[in-house]
């Protein structure tokens, strides 16, 4: 044998036995397309806004205790939520489901813009794919923890509310995540890539309500205080602030209430903020910022303010361990290769997009590993909370059509076909390979647990950054 042909047995030779020791889990999703193509789009086409996914969640807590898991519901204060869990002992692997949905992203699938309800909710984020690929994996390993008799516990979170709710964080807070040695996550993609947490912010969401005195508009207006008035100085004083903080900071507002006519003086108006930074210490300082330009306006309009956190996500915390363990079994796995149909309904789609086929490509190439670099900025989530209580890791793979953005139409199109039942099968495979190494060799989970250690620092006390309010279960609830 010569010894470029010695070096490729060795090589795959891991792989080969990686994947034929997970052979009880591989080959039940193999066989069980149809099951969670299914399920996704029922969740799909049922979407559900954050904290009011009744029947989103019901669908995968009903499926995890027909496979016979046990689920404890409606914990941490929010009745959507759920923990289901198989097996006894350690170790003890933890996935996090997701199942909200998004205002305003209603589509069809297809591949143009089609609303199937106009300005109705739709799946822009793709989260029915990702409840159902936690729960498929969570089934999988199952599969394996009873044919190996291996011993060690599975664990599915149903977090709610991921879009601005921040279910995890209750979660977090509430001590629900504590005996977790290791968190497994995935998030429906462009892509087939793993997050190394490099585009990620801290986040606080802040809703103000400005209180003002009604009368008429014109012919009392100076008996009348204008809490309209009062959001609209402090917005001006935020697009000002804007140009002194960091770089990387994003400050983001809407207003939720500006009063009902033009002829009454507004007595209420609310502006919601989301206001992020890299991280969470220097997001603090922003923050104090913002309340200030909310008391000045105050004073300044004769009005008065009260705020409300709404909610707060840390930060995500990298583990390089976990990253290089999912890449490997990323690679394994394999990108997603569509069929006839889905080619046809991809390249329609890249041409609606202005771009060009050959960025379809992408879809069945697994991306290097990235290294770690400072954040520039970008969106939050609540599984940075998460990173901070357990070594977490999160993957992606390539659910939707390349060059296309989160919370678009063309994720809520995408996510709704076979291709998204690709990609989350896909993910599920990933999460069983590598919940299946870390059942059987530990010493990865004290590498990845000494450098989680490391990373907080040896003082790090975990403090939510919602305080301890209750769960906001009615952000997104229309008044
Ligand atoms: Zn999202
Ligand atoms: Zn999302």
């Amino acid at each position: 044998m010569n010894k470029l042909l010695l070096w490729g047995v060795f090589t795959i030779f891991p792989l080969i036995n990686k994947a034929q020791i997970a052979q009880p889990s591989l080959s039940y999703l193999e066989r069980s397309f149809q099951t969670y193509d299914r399920l996704h789009k029922i969740i799909w086409s049922d979407p559900e806004l954050g904290f009011l996914e009744v029947s989103s969640s019901g669908v995968l807590q009903k499926h995890l205790l027909e496979s016979g898991f046990k689920v404890d519901a409606a914990v941490a204060g929010m009745p959507t939520s759920f923990i289901a869990s198989y097996g006894s002992g350690s170790p003890v692997i933890g996935l996090l489901a997701e199942f909200d949905a998004l205002p305003g992203l209603s589509q069809d699938t297809v591949p143009y813009r089609k609303a199937l309800q106009q300005a109705g909710d739709g799946h822009g984020c793709g989260h029915n794919l990702l409840g159902t690929g936690a729960v498929a994996g969570a089934v999988a390993i199952k599969e394996w923890l009873d044919k190996s008799q291996h011993q060690g516990t599975i664990k599915v979170f149903g977090a709610p509310a991921e879009e601005g709710g921040g279910g995890k964080v209750y979660l977090a807070r509430d001590g629900f995540l504590s005996g977790v040695d290791i968190m497994l996550d995935w998030h429906p993609s462009t892509r087939n890539a793993v997050d190394v947490g490099n585009g990620f912010t801290a986040v606080q969401m802040i809703d103000y309500t400005f209180h003002g005195k009604a009368s008429h508009a014109a012919g009392s207006p100076d008996k009348g205080r204008s809490a309209l008035d009062g959001v609209e100085a402090m917005n001006y004083m935020v697009n000002m602030l804007r140009e002194h903080i960091p770089y990387s900071s994003r400050i983001h507002y809407v207003i939720t209430n500006g009063g009902d006519a033009p002829n009454v003086v507004p007595e209420l108006a609310t502006v919601s903020y989301y206001i992020r930074h890299p991280k969470r210490d220097a997001l603090k300082k922003i923050v104090d910022w913002v309340n200030q330009t909310a008391e000045g306006a105050a004073l300044g309009t004769q009005t008065t303010v009260s705020k409300e956190i709404i909610a707060g996500f840390y930060e995500k915390l990298p583990n390089r361990k976990l990253a290089e363990l999912v890449q490997k079994n990323l690679e394994i796995v394999g990108g997603i290769t569509y069929n006839d149909r889905e080619r046809d309904f991809a390249e329609q789609m890249v041409q609606e997009l202005g771009g060009t086929s050959t960025i379809l490509d992408k879809v069945s190439e697994i991306q290097p590993l990235a290294d770690e670099r400072a954040s520039t900025g970008g969106g939050s989530t609540d599984v940075g909370d998460v990173s901070w209580n357990v070594p977490t890791i999160t993957f992606g793979t390539a659910a939707f059509i390349p060059g296309s953005a989160a919370h678009s139409w063309h994720w809520t199109a995408a996510g709704g076909t076979t291709i998204g039942t690709k990609a989350l099968i896909n993910a599920a495979k990933v999460f069983s390979l590598t919940a299946i190494e870390l059942y059987t060799n530990p010493e990865l989970i004290e590498e990845a647990k000494r450098e989680f250690e490391k990373r907080r620092g040896a003082d790090f006390k975990y403090k939510s950054l919602v305080g301890d309010r209750a769960p906001a279960l009615e952000y997104r609830v229309k008044k």
